[in-house]
């Protein structure tokens, strides 16, 4: 998220809190909860600097002190009304939302709020003022037909958002853990599986019973390409031969085993590098006015469980290796 969009957010939040702080005050006149009246007033005033923070961009400021209020308005609201106006459930979501703020900064690469400050902060508030409602009758009497309704609201509001957040929450964990073991897994320049992770499915093809062919692909003459028309076309050159080997390879595991050589994990054949081979010799590379034109060479070796492992990728490397010594742009099997 971007701080605009945070700053849209927030905005809202603080519309629709003030607009609650002005209804609650309405209440608390009908009620003749004099002091709480009294005391929406600078809440009031704390939402209307929290825009002014909001525009200035000024967000961990607003956070602090719409934060620090709002624990000091549950406890103040609880002792004056008593706990069972559900007023103190608050503290519940404040908790995730204190902590959901750190992430947030984290991600706006700014200054976090002491999330364990604040959170013990809250606790004591917390403890306080039900614990002082739990001792002392409250200091305005409501009719408890109006404080049950309250309670309803408030828990069902709370139980909202403490679901809500602790859903997003896991929601962001996920969709974090599933891009960073992508990016472990891809190269960067043709974004086709790395050594690493090809090496983990070869081992678990080499444990399969099924029938698995490796091919072993170097492009030839790759230096000669990046000498004659420069690095950056030679990484076009990558770039488009990896996507051919995707798009002619489909059910196949394909990396950037290093450098200009590929690995390719299948269940077909010679037959299918073979095509692949056609297809790369056909293709037309096209980089700032210039026509490339690339081949490569591949050794094609299948699965054989009474080799070990290793030898596997040394026998598809030796077969490349007659490849290019009987003069490449061929597939050997
Ligand atoms: P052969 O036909 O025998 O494979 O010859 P070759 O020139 O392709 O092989 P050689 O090993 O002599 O050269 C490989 C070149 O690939 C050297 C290196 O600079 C280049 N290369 C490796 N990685 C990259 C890359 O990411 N981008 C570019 N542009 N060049 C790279
Ligand atoms: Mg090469
Ligand atoms: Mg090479």
């Amino acid at each position: 998220m971007v701080l605009a969009e945070i700053k849209k957010i927030t905005y809202k939040i603080n519309t629709v809190i003030l607009i609650l702080v002005f209804c609650l005050m309405a209440f608390f006149a009908l009620c003749k909860a004099t002091f709480l009246v009294w005391f929406s007033i600078p809440t009031a005033g704390v939402y209307l600097i929290g825009y002014y923070l909001i525009s200035k961009d000024d967000l961990y400021s607003y956070v602090r002190m719409v934060y620090g209020w709002l624990t000091l308005y549950m406890s103040i609201t609880t002792i004056c009304l008593g706990y069972r106006f559900g007023f103190h459930l608050y503290c519940m979501s404040m908790i995730p939302i204190i902590f959901y703020t750190e992430y947030m900064a984290f991600q706006l690469k700014t200054n976090s709020i002491n999330t364990t400050l604040y959170s013990v902060f809250v606790i004591i508030a917390y403890l306080v003022s039900t614990g002082y409602s739990a001792y002392m009758s409250p200091i305005y009497d409501v009719d408890s037909r109006i404080a049950g309704a309250f309670w309803l609201f408030n828990a069902l509001v709370v139980l909202g958002f403490v679901t809500f957040y602790s859903r997003l929450l896991i929601k962001m964990i996920i969709a974090s853990e599933k891009q960073l073991s992508e990016r472990a897994n891809r190269d960067r320049l043709t974004h086709l599986y790395n050594r690493h992770y090809m090496m983990e499915q070869l081992k678990e093809a080499y444990a399969d019973d099924k029938v698995y062919y490796i091919a072993m692909l170097d492009i030839d003459n790759f230096k000669s390409i990046n000498d004659k028309y420069g690095h950056l076309a030679g990484d076009e050159v990558l770039r488009k031969v990896a996507l051919i080997m995707e798009d002619v390879c489909k059910d196949c595991i394909v990396s950037r085993w290093g450098g200009e050589e590929f690995l390719i994990l299948t269940t077909e054949g010679a037959e299918l590098i073979e095509k692949l081979r056609r297809a790369v010799e056909d293709m037309v590379i096209e980089f700032e006015d210039q026509i490339i034109k690339v081949t490569l060479t591949a050794g094609v070796e299948l699965k054989n469980k009474d080799i070990k492992f290793n030898k596997w990728i040394v026998a598809a490397d030796e077969k490349l290796y007659i490849g290019k010594n009987s003069g490449k742009n061929r597939v050997v099997s």
